[in-house]
């Protein structure tokens, strides 16, 4: 990732990328304690487009709150940033990655008189997992590791160390066969995937766990509205493993992973064993959507480039 040509905006300015570097004292690398999103713009008939640029932006803004870290730029800024990085580096679509950190100014705990520094980075990642898993679905496994709980770690802050409860989990369904992860929460109920939030069809009606231990997503807001808009049902409560073993359908939702159709979960058939009908129409819908086709409904969604 480090070696290669163009340009990251950090602190303000764009700098060529090879030269985006931070000391090994950096305060975030040692104690996590940092903020990040996950962005993407696609390819339009107009250019590029981020999508959903302000709600990542606000989420941004929040986690550091929850944080108590100060930003030192305005909303506007980072907006633009977001903006530059992909011009600067002439993306036809990409992922981006805000992220803010404590700098190497000092080390300890208390995190007294540390720089907040902040940088947007732009890349081309066309799809997070195999492009045929979007109409196949993939493989998940409960996981052994419980997700965050509301006391332990903020759940609402899209924080740079609860990553390493993720990665826990997903390293462990991958070495055991399985695609991606479903984390239950400390109660042993369903919260969401190592990035993405869970949604389940039955009879026709779309549930989704609460989002006391998962992470407030911006496409599972996305999807919950298209749901609704579209005459299904929308519910948020308290799910269980065995409701998704026994559901219609069920899918991921992220930036990363946009719409995921999940085919088994513990070696169970999840339905008919892969996409099922709700969960293709809504994918069909959000990709026609972040492509910029639907823009006479959902045009505010969207932030061109140019
Ligand atoms: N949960 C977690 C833990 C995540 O990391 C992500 C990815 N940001 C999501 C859910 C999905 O959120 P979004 O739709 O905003 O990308």
């Amino acid at each position: 990732m480090a070696v290669r040509d163009g340009f990251i905006w950090l602190d303000g300015e764009l700098v060529p990328w090879q030269e985006a570097k931070v000391h090994v004292l950096t305060h975030t690398l040692h104690y996590g304690m940092g903020v990040f999103e996950g962005v993407r713009a696609y390819e339009t008939a107009k250019g590029p487009a981020i999508f959903r640029l302000q709600d990542h932006t606000d989420r941004f803004f929040n986690s550091a709150h929850i944080l108590n870290m100060k930003l030192p730029y305005t909303k506007e800024q980072i907006n633009e940033a977001h903006l530059s990085a992909i011009r600067e580096n002439n993306l036809p679509h990409a992922y981006l990655r805000p992220m803010a950190f404590y700098g190497s100014e000092g080390m300890g705990l208390r995190a007294h008189n540390l720089k907040v520094h902040v940088m947007v980075a732009a890349w081309e990642w066309p799809s997070y997992m195999s492009p045929e898993a979007l109409e196949l679905g993939i493989k998940v496994r409960t996981s052994s590791y419980t997700r965050h709980h509301v006391n332990i770690t903020m759940c609402k802050a899209k924080a740079n160390g609860n990553y390493m409860n993720s990665m826990l989990a997903l390293n462990e369904a991958l070495s055991g066969g399985a695609d991606e992860a479903l984390l239950l929460d400390n109660e042993g109920y369903v919260a969401e995937g190592s990035g993405e939030n869970v949604f389940l069809v039955r009879d026709g009606i779309i549930y989704t766990p609460e989002l006391t231990s998962c992470l407030d997503g911006i496409t599972r807001k996305t999807i919950m509205q298209l749901a609704e808009e579209r005459g299904y049902p929308v519910r948020e409560k308290r799910i269980t493993r065995d409701e998704l073993y026994i559901a219609d359908e069920a899918f991921f939702t992220g930036t990363a992973a946009e719409v995921m159709p999940i085919r088994e979960l513990d070696g169970r058939i999840i339905g008919a064993g892969k996409r099922g009908p709700v969960t293709e129409q809504l994918q069909a819908v959000y990709f026609d959507l972040v492509r910029g086709k639907l823009d006479d409904d959902y045009g505010d969604w969207l932030t061109y480039v140019s």
